[in-house]
């Protein structure tokens, strides 16, 4: 069978170059005789896979040198505790927005260390926007303020920060983080679990000011300290190796393409193709407000719900699967990550006109 293409929320497409580089390098990373997945991370061929893992995506990102990069385990499900643990330490107050299912899991799980301030919420409308925010209603002394940039399931995306003054901002940037450019200055911490953008999952990113790291709350256990990580250079204990090194690899990937720049530019391009066949369409509907649009995630619905399956259906057959909506919003969902060649998105579009030609 041929590669398909894949619309999956993630795990999601990786680079077609950087699997077939780890296909040639399986059994026999660079003459050490063995594969990456059975390398010591103690190991110098090792130690050199995540340097330049890190030293790759400092270059890309533009990391400043007062910033750590960490490679944790758990998801972006388990910063949702860290980030409380480590960072509600002062007025042990925090604000978050509310906009959608990741926020919520975000909010809940702050709340069991300190003093959760939900400034706005989307939840009015199934979170199919950003709500406005209220610089007013901002805590003053909160020691950290919390967004998720970009929403997976909802497709829809910040495009301005708050103006939270000295207040850190702690984002989580799952499904975003790479598709464009961010100025990681105007950021306490960036968070994102791999298997969106950036690698197989497995391995978390975190990128975090060194200011931040320092005095976590007396219950944080060990594991769960950023300085536990960051004193031993993500090896504290076993990393999560192959991932690193797969992710390692797209970021060279970004690199040899312009850089974030330029994969931004793509990203542009392919989501203008479907947002303007959605504006222009009478039979399918995107369902985000148009300032809000996601670059990565687009989800969008026919007039019913046997055109809904049966689009997804006959899509599948000719190989681009995995465009079921999220059962919270139905519909589909097409996500384009950096991974998604223009080419999928304009067979999809392709697709889409001869679907409602033929449904009219
Ligand atoms: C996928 C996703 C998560 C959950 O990530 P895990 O790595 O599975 O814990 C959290 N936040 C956002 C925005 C996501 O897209």
């Amino acid at each position: 069978m041929n590669r398909v293409y894949n619309f999956s929320a993630g795990p999601s497409m990786l680079p077609i170059e950087v699997l077939e580089k780890a296909s040639k390098e399986m059994t026999n990373y660079n003459n050490t005789g063995m594969s990456v997945m059975e390398m010591s991370h103690r190991s110098a061929a090792y130690q050199d896979i995540i340097d330049t893992a890190e030293k790759t995506l400092r270059e890309i990102m533009n990391i400043p040198d007062n910033y750590k990069v960490l490679f944790l385990q758990g998801g972006a499900s388990t910063q949702f505790a860290m980030i409380p643990l480590n960072l509600l330490t002062g007025s042990k107050k925090a604000d978050y927005v509310n906009t959608g299912a990741w926020s919520k899991k975000a909010i809940a799980e702050a709340k069991k260390y300190g003093e959760v301030n939900v400034v706005a919420s989307s939840e009015d409308k199934t979170f199919t926007y950003i709500p406005e925010l209220d610089k007013e209603t901002f805590t003053k002394d909160a020691d950290y303020f919390h967004i998720t940039s970009n929403n997976t399931i909802y497709g829809t995306k910040f495009n301005e920060l708050p103006d939270v003054g000295d207040v850190p901002i702690v984002a989580d940037m799952s499904s975003n983080i790479l598709s464009e450019e961010v100025d990681v200055n105007k950021y306490g911490v960036i968070y994102a679990g791999a298997q969106k953008n950036m690698g197989p999952a497995g391995v978390t990113v975190v990128i975090i000011r060194e200011d931040l790291i320092g005095d976590p709350q007396d219950i944080t256990p060990t594991m769960l300290k950023y300085k536990t990580h960051s004193d031993k250079g993500s090896m504290f204990n076993t990393p999560p190796t192959y991932s690193i090194y797969v992710a390692g690899m797209v970021f060279e990937w970004i690199k040899e393409l312009g850089g974030i720049g330029a994969i931004q530019k793509r990203n542009e391009e392919k989501a203008k193709l479907i947002y303007d066949y959605l504006d222009s369409s009478k039979l399918f509907k995107g369902t985000v407000a148009q300032k809000d649009r996601s670059l990565m995630n687009i989800p969008f619905v026919l007039p019913t719900d046997e055109l809904n399956a049966e689009f997804i259906k006959e899509a599948a057959d000719r190989g681009m699967v995995n465009l079921k909506g999220h059962r919270t919003v139905g519909g589909m969902r097409a996500s384009i990550y950096n991974a998604m060649p223009l080419e999928g998105v304009k067979k999809l579009v392709d697709f889409m006109k001869e679907f409602e030609e033929n449904n009219k």
